[in-house]
């Protein structure tokens, strides 16, 4: 042992070391597979976790015993090895052992250009890595003596010292810079954000060098066996004579393809039997590593060598393909499959997404509060927008906030932003259901609708018909077009959704408003419509213009004949609705509006209205004035207008009756489920079931036919949660409207939070946005006690949550737990929860059988 020098453990990566990814990290256990396959790997020697740790810490391994692996003269390369490959770790670094001598003896053996290339390498990463030197003063450059001579000069000049020439001092100087940039606080930062562990460690791999310059055939390059955008089997890298590392991916001139290609020259038209190896390699990798790799090879002086292999890097989408397809092949099996796709990359799947390898020029952030990306010219009012998407103009839609007179733009729009909003207030809760990108809160933009300008905190100043593109997956706003990926629903994300459905073992329902709407909930498997908004139905031009004319009217008289006009409109709407659910539920919930919704904000707003109405302006602006309300979200909303104003529950119940009636004589049987919202006293519910039941018996009777339906309560203030033993004696289900919840339970606005949540979060007063991820403490008491209250005074109530969180994992997780029968969510939210479901239950039913003899669940067993 040197001098000084401590005990640290190394391992040489043979095939029955005591090798393992919890302690030497992902990619030596990768390795040891490498090996134990055969494959032509050069010596390599992993340090632990606990190594590194200890060497970050100050203890100096014994380098004369590490370097004495590797012969009496070694040249080798650190690599850094964390447990998951994700997590990413320092730069590797080549060359280690080269100096004045080793030059000397290698210009006589590989020539000079060769020589000069390994020295000059590991100078210039010896420089950056672990002197910290500035980079720009050790660029990359064509290896000539002048260069390197320079490198040497400058690495002189900056440190007051000549390079090290001592290959033992050079690899203890390289190990003690790698461990301790992993302990730094950026790096720990980066990986946490990756989903690392605080505690995460580093293993590090010292190999021997095979020198990819030098005479003969010597080279490196990169090789994969699926593409990783598409999932597509096919070879994709790249080769490069005299070069080492990742030279190959990066050249602009001179690279081969691998396989022929009538692009240009390929390493088989060089050496075919190399390339043959390659690809028997690549299929010993996928079967018994049971994933797809890119392995990294070096060619030197015609022979050829393995140094590493990784996962394939890829896209939401090539990550389904290529789950699937091993699964097909019965490399795994369909629910390790399952387990191995993000439910949130599904999400990426139903829409366009920006492609994450393009140049972003991001101009402002906000909220994302609904996902897939568009490019559109910027329109400022609904108006452009339905003129722009008449034009066959793709716009962006840009309002400080939505309401429903902007129902129409934002259909026409290919995606919405707003100034203010949080992630359940109008435009984010419209926009999501249309599978609009859309991003709220932009708080550092600021619309000057009078001079048609949009400002941004960077000062850029964009008027209507600029070109952005909206990326309603990251909250960014970017400069221009950019590069995007199309939707991908194809044969491969068909089959992964269908093995979900198998493993799902909560129900999962969309919330559904429009015959649309219900249509894409059933082409992503939805078990029925969990919650039907039914002042939805009311966004399209001529209706608006009748509901206002409801709204307005003062007298029952007048009321009762625009109600008159509404009935057969909605029985239209809900007999669609059950035509194409097929019999599966339909839960549909009586009006809530909050009235400012519905009421005309702009003054050619109040003038079309004054116009429909045959009124005087000014006799409308009173009637607005009138009601107006201080706190609308909490006014006149839901079962208040229900009880206040009856006959608006009575015209609807009627219709849905009705509806109920014509749709059960041509298809399957329909029973519906009416829900009545914002609930908060057992009395409402009493005085609205009375209404409801008296409708029923009067269209059974004037119809002659008999039918089903089920009533519930929708559970969405802190006191009918509390109270939900008193209410469900009235209530076959009670349905969870977390929006509503969160916004009551914290005190705070659905519209108003996108102002200060970003910071809220930033310093950790909360730790995400409640409106977003479901508050399982506090918030989530409230659904507990609800549910136990509610179950226990009436044990076969159906529970059930409908809020925004419906389509979240963490949200799925705790209605499971908590003994829901399903969640009902946006319709392309649907696939995102039915995975996220599966996944929750197949955890569960592998943690419970112990999958196999290591004990580690399905997914993560290797
Ligand atoms: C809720 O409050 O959770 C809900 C689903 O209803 P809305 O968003 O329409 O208020
Ligand atoms: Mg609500």
């Amino acid at each position: 042992m040197q001098k000084g020098a401590e005990n640290i453990e190394f391992t040489e990566i043979t095939p029955q070391a005591d090798i393992a990814a919890d302690r030497h990290g992902a990619r030596a256990k990768c390795l040891q597979r490498l090996v134990r396959m055969d494959l032509p790997l050069p010596r390599t020697v992993a340090l632990s976790f606990d190594a590194v740790r200890r060497i970050a810490q100050g203890t100096l391994p014994d380098v004369a015993a590490l370097m004495s692996v590797f012969g009496a003269a070694p040249l080798v390369s650190v690599r850094p090895s964390s447990e998951n490959q994700d997590w990413g770790g320092p730069a590797s670094i080549l060359n280690i052992g080269m100096n004045d001598s080793r030059h000397a003896a290698l210009c006589a053996t590989h020539g000079e250009t060769a020589a000069n290339a390994l020295y000059l390498r590991f100078i210039q990463a010896y420089a950056v890595h672990v002197a910290r030197l500035d980079p720009d003063m050790f660029e990359p450059e064509a290896p000539s003596r002048d260069a390197l001579r320079a490198a040497l000069d400058a690495y002189a000049e900056e440190t007051d010292d000549p390079f090290p020439q001592d290959p033992g001092r050079q690899l203890l100087e390289v190990l003690r810079s790698m461990a301790r940039a992993w302990e730094g606080t950026t790096a720990r930062l980066l990986r946490q954000a990756k989903g690392a562990p605080a505690e995460a460690g580093l293993g590090m791999l010292v190999q021997a060098m095979v020198l990819g310059v030098g005479p003969g055939e010597s080279g490196s390059g990169v090789i994969q066996f699926v593409d990783s955008v598409t999932g597509q089997r096919r070879i994709v890298g790249r080769y490069l004579s005299q070069s080492q590392g990742r030279d190959a991916i990066s050249a602009r001139e001179g690279a081969l393809f691998l396989t022929r290609d009538p692009r240009g020259a390929a390493l088989e038209d060089r050496c075919p039997d190399l390339v043959a190896r390659l690809r028997r390699y690549g299929d010993t990798c996928r079967l018994n590593l049971r994933e797809e790799m890119r392995i990294d090879f070096t060619i030197e002086a015609g022979r050829l060598w393995v140094l590493d292999a990784l996962r394939v890097p890829r896209s939401a989408r090539g990550a389904v393909r290529m789950a699937v397809m091993l699964a097909d092949e019965g490399i795994i099996p369909r629910e390790e499959a399952l387990c191995r796709i993000e439910p949130r990359a599904v999400s990426e799947l139903l829409h366009s997404q920006v492609d994450p390898t393009g140049p972003r020029h991001v101009i402002a952030h906000g909220i994302a509060a609904s996902p897939g990306a568009a490019t559109g010219r910027l329109v400022f009012g609904s108006a452009a927008a339905q003129a722009s998407a008449a034009r066959g103009e793709p716009c962006i839609l840009v309002r400080r906030e939505t309401t429903p007179e902007d129902i129409r733009g934002m259909h026409a729009a290919a995606g919405v932003m707003t100034e203010r909003g949080g992630m359940t207030s109008h435009a984010a809760v419209i926009a999501r259901g249309l599978g609009v990108p859309c991003v709220v809160g932009i708080s550092d933009m600021r619309l000057n609708r009078r001079d048609g300008v949009l400002i941004t905190a960077g000062g850029h100043k964009l008027h209507e018909g600029d070109i952005v593109t909206l990326d309603g997956t990251s909250g960014q706003v970017l400069l221009g077009p950019v590069k995007m990926l199309e939707p991908a629903l194809d044969d491969a994300f068909q089959a992964l959704m269908g093995w979900a459905e198998a493993a799902c073992d909560i129900g999962v329902r969309a919330n559904a408003d429009t015959p649309a709407d219900a249509q894409t909930a059933r082409r992503f498997g939805a078990e029925g419509i969990g919650l039907c908004r039914t002042e939805h139905m009311f966004f399209e031009a001529d209706r608006l213009t009748v509901m206002h004319e409801m709204i307005f009217a003062d007298r029952a008289q007048d009321r009762a004949s625009v109600l008159a006009r509404l009935l057969p409109m909605q029985r239209a709407d809900f007999k669609r609705l059950f035509e194409i659910m097929q019999g599966l539920p339909v839960c549909i919930r009586l009006f809530d509006p909050p009235l400012h919704e519905f009421l005309p904000q702009s003054r050619e707003g109040v003038r079309d209205l004054a116009e429909a109405l045959g009124m005087p302006v000014s006799d409308v602006q009173r009637r607005v004035q009138a009601l107006s309300e201080f706190n609308p979200m909490l006014g006149m909303r839901g079962v208040r207008l229900g009880i206040t104003i009856p006959e608006i529950y009575d015209m609807q119940a009627r219709a849905i009756f009705e509806a109920t009636i014509e749709a059960s004589r041509q298809g399957d049987p329909v029973v519906p489920e009416i829900m009545i919202p914002l609930v908060s006293a057992m009395r409402e519910v009493e005085l609205v079931k009375t209404r409801i039941d008296s409708l029923a018996a009067a269209v059974r009777t004037e119809r002659g036919v008999d039918f089903d339906y089920r009533l519930g309560v929708m559970v969405e203030t802190p006191r009918a949660a509390l109270r939900a033993g008193d209410i469900v004696q009235h209530a076959a289900f009670l349905s969870f409207g977390t929006n509503d919840l969160t916004q009551m339970t914290y005190g705070l606005s659905r519209d108003d939070a996108g102002r200060f949540m970003g910071s809220y979060v930033k310093q950790g007063v909360f730790a995400e946005d409640p409106f977003h991820i479901l508050d399982a403490e506090g918030v989530g008491e409230l659904l507990r006690i609800g549910a136990e209250r509610g179950r226990e005074a009436r044990p076969g109530v159906t529970l059930s949550i409908c809020g925004e969180h419906g389509g979240n994992a963490e949200s799925i997780a705790f209605c499971r737990a908590a003994g829901f029968d399903y969640v009902s969510c946006s319709p392309f939210r649907v696939p995102v929860a039915r995975l996220a479901a599966a996944q929750l239950a197949l955890g569960e039913q592998v943690h419970a059988d112990r999958a196999g003899p290591d004990g580690q669940p399905l997914a993560f067993r290797s």
